[in-house]
């Protein structure tokens, strides 16, 4: 076997990702010799086809619904006019920089950077073009992938990842999905004028997410003009011309059968399967857990000495935050003589950029009841039309739902939706981090006129 490079690494990252590059740069800080292996772009999912490009259209899209309101505010505005390669172009200029800024910040932090597919011949042995490499540790980062669905006319459709390659804004859409990334991707399209369908397979969308949350969002994407087909699954795509019919089974006695006639773009957004393609997975005896994730205990550790995975490919908590504490974690515990450093996966704030978006941190109701018992708990609600809309005639509406937990109201959870509620979560993770009881938020004076004052004023 020809060793022919890297000869005496300590660290072998595969996947130049939130978490690949979190771990990498933060192992060679430390002093570590490191690589790290990336076929595609550096960034991964978040920088160039996730978090980022998204939060700008979410951006773009929120302009046009302020536009609606200009009028209420005094302002004449005549003939505003969108144009799609506008904004993608600067988005995927934007995208091309932070490439760079990744790629100057792996040269100044000493980690070398592989440029190719990597594939395990054997546990601790990885080859990348005719190279083959070893390490003392290595680390597998290599995310996820979009799913899709087994069904006639698939490929018809596209992914998140081909959102971003659109070339203009579709005039009738089908997204199919009830996730996070459905919610937002259809929202996006919605303000922006598109007409958008969206496919759920039972009757609403973000289920695991508190009902506060999902029952809100789905009145709002109602009354902002989605229509919700629920109850629903893909049948058959079929292709005429330049556009699609999507023919829609009923996924339970609630269901109807239908028809999208007429779709210019289909978008499957049904979730995210481990992205192990052609990594040589077998090869390492690896275990993965029945969907295909990669086993790890809670340091981050395979089932194989000095091979350990993160971020999405381990399948807890997909977020590009929680990659990257995960990956710094893990490299302390490496290189840093911190034997107990790991990540604590509770209570992570979330963020949905749906219309209007949503904050979310800790137990939903359902969850805490399932834990400590209905009986144990004290829930504070409010609802109320934000003061942005009390001179417009477009209404969104605030919602939000604080879980206490007795007999001192610690709070187990937190949630909303509602303008701005993507701005206000942070801090507010912060105070259940530390375990904040409802006196300590009733204790923090209100920032007036807010919605977030709310949150600390709840009776
Ligand atoms: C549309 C969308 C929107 C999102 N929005 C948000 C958001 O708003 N906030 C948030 O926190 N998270 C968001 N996410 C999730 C976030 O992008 C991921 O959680 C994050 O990128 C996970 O990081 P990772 O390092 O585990 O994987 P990735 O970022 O996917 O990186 C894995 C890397 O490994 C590379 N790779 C794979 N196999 C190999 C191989 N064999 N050899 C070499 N390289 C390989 C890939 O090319 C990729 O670059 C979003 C995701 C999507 C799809």
């Amino acid at each position: 076997m020809s060793k022919a490079a890297a000869k005496g690494l300590d660290y072998l990252v595969i996947g130049g990702g939130s978490g690949g590059l979190g771990s990498a740069r933060r192992a060679a800080l430390l002093g570590a010799k490191v690589a790290i292996v990336e076929h595609g772009r550096l960034g991964g999912t978040c920088v160039n086809v996730g978090c980022v490009p998204k939060k700008v259209m979410f951006y773009t899209s929120s302009h046009m619904e302020y536009i609606h309101d200009h009028a209420d505010y005094g302002f004449t505005v005549s003939d505003a006019k969108f144009n799609w390669g506008t904004i993608k172009k600067a988005r995927d200029d934007y995208v091309k920089r932070l490439n760079d800024i990744y790629f100057a910040n792996l040269q100044k932090d000493a980690v070398e950077y592989i440029k190719g597919h990597a594939t395990f011949t054997g546990p601790h042995e990885v080859k990348v073009g005719d190279k083959t490499y070893t390490a003392e540790h290595i680390l597998i980062a290599t995310g996820t992938k979009p799913i899709i669905p087994k069904v006639p006319g698939h490929e018809y459709g596209i992914t998140s990842d081909g959102f971003f390659e659109l070339e203009d804004l579709p005039k009738k859409v089908a997204v199919v999905g009830s996730g996070y990334i459905a919610v937002e991707l259809a929202g996006i399209l919605n303000s922006l004028g598109s007409e958008v369908s969206l496919v759920v397979r039972y009757h609403k969308c973000l289920r695991s997410f508190d009902d506060v949350l999902s029952d809100s969002l789905m009145e709002e994407m109602t009354n902002a003009g989605i229509k919700v087909v629920k109850f629903s699954t893909v049948e058959k795509v079929e292709k005429a011309g330049e556009t699609l019919t999507v023919s829609l089974a009923a996924n339970t006695e609630q269901g109807v059968a239908s028809v999208i006639p007429g779709v210019n773009c289909l978008l499957w957004a049904i979730g995210r399967d481990s992205n192990l393609v052609d990594l040589g997975i077998d090869k390492t005896g690896v275990v993965l857990d029945r969907k295909g994730f990669v086993t790890v205990d809670p340091y981050q550790n395979t089932n194989i000495q000095n091979m350990y995975a993160l971020g999405d490919v381990a399948g807890n908590k997909l977020l590009t935050p929680v990659a990257i504490a995960a990956g710094r974690k893990l490299a302390h515990r490496l290189f840093d003589n911190q034997p107990e450093s790991k990540m604590n996966y509770d209570d992570i704030p979330t963020v949905v950029f749906s219309h209007p978006p949503i904050g979310t941190v800790g137990l939903s109701q359902a969850e805490a009841e399932k834990k400590y018992g209905a009986d144990k708990l004290k829930i504070y609600r409010s609802s109320f039309t934000p003061m942005y809309h009390a001179i417009t005639k477009r209404k969104t509406k605030c919602h939000m739902k604080l879980i206490c937990l007795l007999p001192n109201e610690k709070v187990i959870g937190l949630h909303m939706i509602g303008l701005g509620c993507d701005e206000i979560l942070q801090g507010f993770g912060v105070a259940i981090k530390m375990g904040a009881t409802k006196a300590d938020f009733d204790s923090c004076c209100a920032i007036h006129p807010t919605s977030g004052e709310e949150l600390v004023t709840l009776r």
